[in-house]
C-alpha cells in the first residue's frame, strides 16, 4: 500500500524541506489476476475511507465495487442480519488489482492503482516499477544507506537517506531483512485462501445484495473464520484460521448447506478461477526499524484479523511523523515509532485477541449464540443500534479500537441486557 509518500511530501511540505522519494514496486497493478493484485479480500473500512477523505481522496465510482451496509453472521441454523447502527452503506468493496484472472471487465478498477495515482505527478517522487532484491545498511549514521534493485542482468543500485520498507508478508524480500541481523523477527503468519467467483450483478444484489457474510467453523485444525464478499459482479470468498487454509477449507465453505442455500440453485464453483493463499499475520514483527530502515504495513504489525489496509495506513503516518519529528536514527524510531505502533495496534490487538476468545465461546455455545443473536435482533427490530449490536458490528467491521469494545462489553449496561436475555429465554 502506498500510503507513505502522501504523508513524507505534506510533512515536508509544512516543514520547508525539499525531499525526493523513489518509490519501487514489482507489481503492475493494472494487470488482472494475482500478478496486479495484493492478494486481500478488498474491504475498505468506514474509518478508513474517512481518513482518505480527510486527506482529499475520494474513490471514484469506478474503483467501488460496491457499498456494504450489513453484515449477516451465519450460525449453524440460523442467522441475523446487522446493520450498520446508522443505517449507512459505508463500508466499501474494491479490487486491490485490476480484477480477478479470466474476468472480461475493461478499464482500470485497481484500487492500488488509484493510491499510485495520487502521488505519480507529484513533484520529488518517482516510481520505479522494478524489484528491490537487496538493501545493504551504511556502517555508521553518517553514511546513507544502498538499495540495489532491477531484474535479471539489469542491476542498479541508489543510495538514500532513509528506507522505508512496505514489503508485505509475500515479498522475499522478508527474509533477507532478517539475515542482516539487526535484530528483525517478522510476524508469525498463517495462510489464507480467497476465491474469486464470478456470478453476474443480478444475480448477487439478489442473492447477497449489500451485504458480507461471516461464518464460523471448528475443525480438528482450529477455528476457522468465513467472508463472502460481494463486489460488483464478483463474490470474492475468503478463509483464515487458526491454521493454515487451503483448497478443503474454500470447499468446506462452499458446501455448508447454510452457505449453500445463498447461492442459485444448481451452482456449481466454476473449473477456472481466480485464487490465491496470502499470508495473515497474528503477531508483531519484533526490532522493525535500525539506523536509516523502518518496516511499516503488514511486515511490522497489523490489526489482529482485520483491517490491515488501515494498519498499513497508520504505520506509514507514524513512521513520516517519527522521521519528520526526530530523525532516522535507531533510536529516534524506537521512541517515536515504536511507541506510537505499540499504543495504536500491538497493544490493541491485546483486547482484540480477548473479543476473539469469547466470540469463539459464544459460537461454540448453541444457547449462547441465541441469546446475543435474539438481543442484537430485538434491538434492531426498534430501529436504533443498541449495545449489543454496537458491539457487533464494530468487532467484525473493526471500525474502532478493541480496547473500545471490550470496554462497551464490560458496562452494565451490556450484562445487564445479557442476563435479562438468559432469564427471559
Ligand atoms: C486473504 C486476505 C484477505 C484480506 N482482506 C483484507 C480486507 O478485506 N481489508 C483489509 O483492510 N485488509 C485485508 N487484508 C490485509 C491486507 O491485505 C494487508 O494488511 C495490507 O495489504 C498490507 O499492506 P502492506 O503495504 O503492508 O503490504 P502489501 O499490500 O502486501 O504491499 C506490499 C507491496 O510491496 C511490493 N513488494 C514486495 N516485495 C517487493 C520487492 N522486493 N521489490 C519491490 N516491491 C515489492 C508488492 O508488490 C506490494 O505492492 C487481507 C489479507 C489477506 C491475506
Amino acid at each position: 500500500m502506498h500510503f507513505l509518500p502522501n504523508f513524507t511530501l505534506e510533512l515536508a511540505r509544512r516543514k520547508g524541506l525539499e525531499i525526493s522519494i523513489v518509490l519501487f514496486d514489482r507489481k503492475d497493478f493494472i494487470q488482472k489476476g494475482p500478478r496486479g493484485c495484493n492478494l486481500c479480500a478488498g474491504v475498505i473500512a468506514e474509518s478508513l475511507i474517512q481518513r482518505l477523505e480527510r486527506r482529499g481522496i475520494s474513490l471514484p465510482p469506478r474503483k467501488v465495487q460496491r457499498k456494504i451496509g450489513a453484515y449477516y453472521f451465519q450460525l449453524k441454523s440460523s442467522g441475523w442480519l446487522l446493520k450498520h447502527p446508522l443505517k449507512k452503506d459505508a463500508i466499501t468493496t474494491v479490487f486491490r488489482g485490476n480484477g480477478p484472472r479470466f474476468s472480461a471487465q475493461e478499464g482500470n478498477i485497481s484500487f492500488d492503482d488509484y493510491l499510485l495515482e495520487q502521488i505519480r505527478r507529484r513533484e520529488g517522487v518517482e516510481i520505479v516499477p522494478c524489484p528491490v532484491n537487496r538493501i545493504e545498511l551504511p556502517p555508521d549514521l553518517h553514511n546513507p544507506v544502498k538499495i540495489i534493485y532491477g531484474s535479471g542482468d539489469n542491476q542498479l543500485s541508489m543510495e538514500a537517506e532513509l528506507v522505508v520498507c512496505a514489503f508485505g508478508l509475500n515479498s522475499n524480500l522478508l527474509n533477507k531483512i532478517v539475515k542482516m541481523g539487526f535484530g528483525y523477527v517478522p510476524p508469525e503468519t498463517v495462510r489464507a485462501r480467497c476465491m474469486e467467483i464470478f456470478l453476474g450483478e443480478e444475480i448477487i444484489l439478489e442473492h447477497f445484495g449489500n451485504t458480507i457474510y461471516i461464518c464460523n467453523w471448528r475443525s480438528a485444525g482450529g477455528m476457522f473464520y468465513a467472508g463472502i464478499i460481494p463486489k460488483k459482479d464478483y463474490l470474492t470468498m475468503n478463509v483464515v484460521g487458526e491454521r493454515d487454509a487451503g483448497k478443503n477449507e474454500l470447499m468446506k465453505l462452499l458446501n455448508l448447506s447454510e452457505v449453500r442455500k445463498r447461492f442459485p440453485e444448481g451452482f456449481k464453483p466454476p473449473e477456472n478461477f481466480c485464487s490465491c493463499s496470502p499470508k495473515v499475520a497474528f503477531s508483531a514483527a519484533k526490532k522493525p526499524f535500525t539506523n536509516r530502515l523502518v518496516i511499516i504495513g503488514d511486515a511490522c504489525c497489523s490489526r489482529y484479523y482485520k483491517n490491515g489496509i488501515e494498519s498499513a495506513f497508520l504505520t506509514a503516518k507514524a513512521a513520516a511523523n517519527a522521521v519528520f519529528n526526530a530523525g532516522v536514527s535507531e533510536s529516534d524510531l524506537r521512541d517515536e515509532y515504536c511507541r506510537k505502533i505499540k499504543r495504536l495496534i500491538i497493544r490493541d490487538n491485546f483486547y482484540g485477541r480477548i473479543l476473539f476468545k469469547a466470540d469463539e465461546l459464544v459460537y461454540r455455545s448453541p444457547f449462547l449464540s441465541k441469546v446475543l443473536m435474539r438481543l442484537a435482533i430485538d434491538e434492531e427490530k426498534r430501529g436504533k443500534g443498541g449495545i449489543a449490536s454496537v458491539i457487533l458490528w464494530n468487532m467484525y467491521t473493526g471500525n474502532i479500537p478493541y480496547r473500545k469494545i471490550f470496554r462497551m462489553a464490560l458496562t452494565p449496561a451490556f450484562w445487564w441486557k445479557l442476563i435479562i436475555g438468559v432469564f427471559s429465554y
